[in-house]
């Protein structure tokens, strides 16, 4: 696959970063550069969504017809460079990135006419709701249950780990409708609006202190059965085909950006009388993290290449997840050692938007610890990591 830059996409990019430049106010700059997980805080995430909106450029992966751009995969990573070059607010996954693309492969006409367009404009906002208490991994063994009763099903159970269930006003959700049988074979798949009669949502805080999941149960809560999507009892097949999408991100672009600020800052830093950079340990943990980052750029572009052909990503996307989040967290963990000392200090407050509090320690630096601490979740959300490395000796292996 040829990703050399031709003139068109120089242009290209020209044109992205003359948008980016005169659409980034200070304030969303200043929250992207303060965003301490895979979650952007949720105004300027939708502010920033909008702005793309109205530029018809919210969901540049999906196909023309519903709403995307039509780039080529190589301006489309372009786009995401540069969009993370400019220090752009990142977008909340669940809406544009999981549910989107799970409507256009299975949804009815009727839920992709009136669930895309909201989810592009932010009318919507989506959460997921497919791990209970004790279903994660054993995903299949869940017990929350959707029972007909007229035009609706009546849902009674809990989810966990509900990420920004406080923010969504829809959640796309499994429930099991049938309990005889292979486990896998009683799971159907709901659209399920948050502010139903018999919702309670309830925060989980993380190590971080920062409040993005929570518990979510279900009392007698009814659900139009047109919101199901795909056959009753066979929403696993909808579940695996979301993951998919769930499992790929264009990783490579955020561990380029967080190593650009790791190296800033070791290249600045005087230890012993000299650069951190200087040290060859550091600079060889360094350079072997950016050869990582390389790697997983050029598999990247291999599911793009699918995307573009309208496949969707495949097990692939599992080894993807499994490199990126190891790459991920072994980034910042050089992080916090080019801190050092600085990495002590919990000082959540230099961390609010507009605040003019100055943090104690380098300002590059501010969100290294908390960004540690939030990442551990990369190698378990979405499917841990050992479930990932099941899936690649399954059906990629063939073990
Ligand atoms: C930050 C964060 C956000 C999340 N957001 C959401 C969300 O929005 N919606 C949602 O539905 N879920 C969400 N999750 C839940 C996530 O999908 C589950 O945590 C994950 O699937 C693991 O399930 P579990 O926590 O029940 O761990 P368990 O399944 O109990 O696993 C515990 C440990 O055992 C290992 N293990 C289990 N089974 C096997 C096996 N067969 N082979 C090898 N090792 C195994 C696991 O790898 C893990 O290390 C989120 C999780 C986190 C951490």
């Amino acid at each position: 696959m040829d990703v050399q830059l031709s003139p068109a996409d120089e242009a290209f990019r020209g044109e992205i970063r003359a948008f980016l430049d005169a659409s980034l106010t200070d304030g969303l700059r200043d929250a992207a550069r303060k965003r301490t997980s895979l979650w952007q805080d949720i105004e300027s995430s939708m502010a920033w969504q909008r702005i793309l909106h109205a530029q018809g450029w919210a969901a540049p992966d999906w196909p023309v017809e519903y709403g995307g751009t039509g780039w080529s995969l190589v301006q489309r990573y372009i786009f995401a460079q540069e969009c993370v070059r400019a220090e752009a607010p990142a977008l909340i996954p669940m809406s544009l990135r999981m549910c989107g693309p799970m409507l256009i492969g299975y949804g009815t006409e009727a839920q992709k006419a009136r669930y895309l367009p909201r989810i592009l404009s932010g009318t919507d906002i989506w959460c997921q709701g497919y791990s209970e208490p004790s279903s994660g991994s054993d995903l299949a063994s869940l017990q929350t249950r959707a029972e007909a009763d007229g035009d609706d099903y009546i849902v009674n159970g809990t989810k966990i780990w509900t990420s920004y269930a406080q923010h969504a006003n829809m959640m796309f959700a499994l429930v099991r409708t049938k309990t005889e049988g292979k486990k896998q074979e009683g799971i159907s798949f709901l659209l399920i609006d948050m502010t139903s009669p018999g919702i309670t949502v309830r925060p989980i805080i993380n190590i971080a202190g920062v409040h993005e999941l929570n518990q979510v149960f279900f009392e007698d809560v009814r659900v139009p059965i047109a919101n199901r999507v795909g056959q009753e009892n066979d929403g696993w097949t909808v579940a695996k085909y979301l993951l998919e999408f769930e499992r790929f991100s264009m990783g490579s672009v955020e561990l380029r950006r967080n190593l650009g600020r790791i190296g800033k800052l070791a290249e600045k830093t005087a230890a012993n009388g000299m650069r951190l950079m200087d040290d060859p340990d550091f600079k060889r943990q360094f350079k072997a993290l950016e050869i990582n980052a390389t790697m997983l750029e050029a598999s990247e572009q291999r599911v793009l290449a699918n995307l573009s052909a309208g496949k969707p990503p495949g097990p692939v996307s599992s080894a993807l997840n499994i490199q990126n989040a190891e790459t991920l967290q072994a980034v910042d963990m050089l992080g916090v050692e080019a801190l050092g000392y600085y990495a002590n200090p919990y000082q959540p407050e230099a961390l609010e938007l507009g605040t003019n509090r100055p943090p104690v320690g380098p300002e590059d630096g501010i969100s290294f610890v908390p960004m540690y601490l939030s990442n551990r979740m990369k190698s378990i959300a979405g499917g841990s990591s050992e479930i990932q490395r099941n899936i690649v000796a399954k059906a990629i292996l063939r073990l």
